[in-house]
């Protein structure tokens, strides 16, 4: 079975069909143009699967999008101003009445959390937390085998705990949130402060900071303790058993990830520790589409 996968984020718009097995082929990706709006976007994803339908025989489409996203509707139910027109857009009555195949929409994380399950990190739990921790931060949480959304389809939006009172502007609107801190943009807009530089990536900072840089050596730890600082909210809320990182920071591997654990069970309880695993991500940088399309393979099953 071949389903046409669709990952919507705020730079790029990933395809790839995927079978039912999880590999991925003809794939590719596609400028967003945010600011082009939401009709424009769908447009031209529309082209993009009429392309894959003349090449496979699709069952369905899988797409995983940017915001909280009404499941069963197939709609965007929040988002922010990224996309113009983004909230309330009805992507599966679009595609749906244009492509005549059954279509599902799936919050991004969320997308990751199930990819995970199926491929990833997560295969045979059922119950887990997970966080992409990248640009910004969110999470999708797993709960009996089953994602648990919230009632308006923002539950995991762990990106917006506040961890600092007075803390730095958030894109909510707030400041001190996780993700004004703990997110990779938080750590480069902090070092360019810090070292004065108009410029730098992630990469360099960790490269200067294993070189011993005293500077970077600050910079990131003083991260990482904003990483746990979230992450212990996240463990005493949901007393998970297991809980993966993916996004931007998974590339780190090991090295981060053991830095983390070391920090987080400082500010943990015994009873929280105890059985507690962190793992870093493994399904890979196409896991939106893997997500996407095993929601839709479940959906054809009537699950
Ligand atoms: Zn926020």
């Amino acid at each position: 079975m071949f389903i046409a996968a669709i990952d919507i984020g705020g730079t790029k718009i990933k395809y790839g069909v995927v079978d039912d097995e999880g590999s991925i082929s003809s794939q590719g990706s596609i400028q967003t143009h945010p600011k082009r709006g939401a009709s424009d976007i769908l447009m031209r994803i529309a082209e993009v699967i009429t392309t894959m339908a003349k090449a496979y025989p699709l069952v369905g489409i899988g797409i995983s999008a940017t915001g909280q996203v009404d499941f069963y509707q197939g709609i965007i139910s929040y988002a922010t101003d990224l996309i113009p027109n983004w909230i309330g857009t009805n992507i599966r009555g679009y595609f749906e009445g244009k492509l005549n195949l059954p279509v599902v929409v799936e919050n991004d994380v969320n997308c990751i959390a199930i990819a995970e399950h199926w491929q990833g990190s997560a295969i045979g739990e059922d119950s887990f937390i997970c966080i992409a921790l990248g640009t910004g931060i969110g999470g999708g949480i797993f709960n009996q085998g089953e994602l648990y959304r919230g009632d308006n389809y923002g539950a995991g939006e762990f990106g917006h705990i506040k961890i600092v009172q007075n803390g730095r502007q958030c894109r909510c609107g707030d400041y001190g949130c996780y993700e004004a801190h703990a997110s990779t943009d938080a750590l480069i807009s902090r070092a360019k402060v810090l070292a004065k530089l108009d410029n730098i990536d992630g990469e360099t900072i960790f490269q200067r900071e294993r070189n011993g840089d005293v500077l970077y050596k600050e910079l990131v730890e003083e991260w990482i303790g904003f990483i746990a600082d979230g992450l212990k909210s996240i463990v005493v809320s949901f007393n998970p058993k297991l809980i993966i990182i993916g996004g931007g920071v998974s590339a780190q591997g090991d090295y981060l990830l053991h830095r983390i654990e070391e920090n987080l069970h400082q500010k943990l309880m015994p009873s929280f520790k105890k059985n507690l695993i962190l793992k870093m991500a493994s399904a890979g940088n196409d896991s939106g589409l893997l997500g996407a399309a095993y929601l839709l393979l479940r959906n054809l099953e009537g699950k």
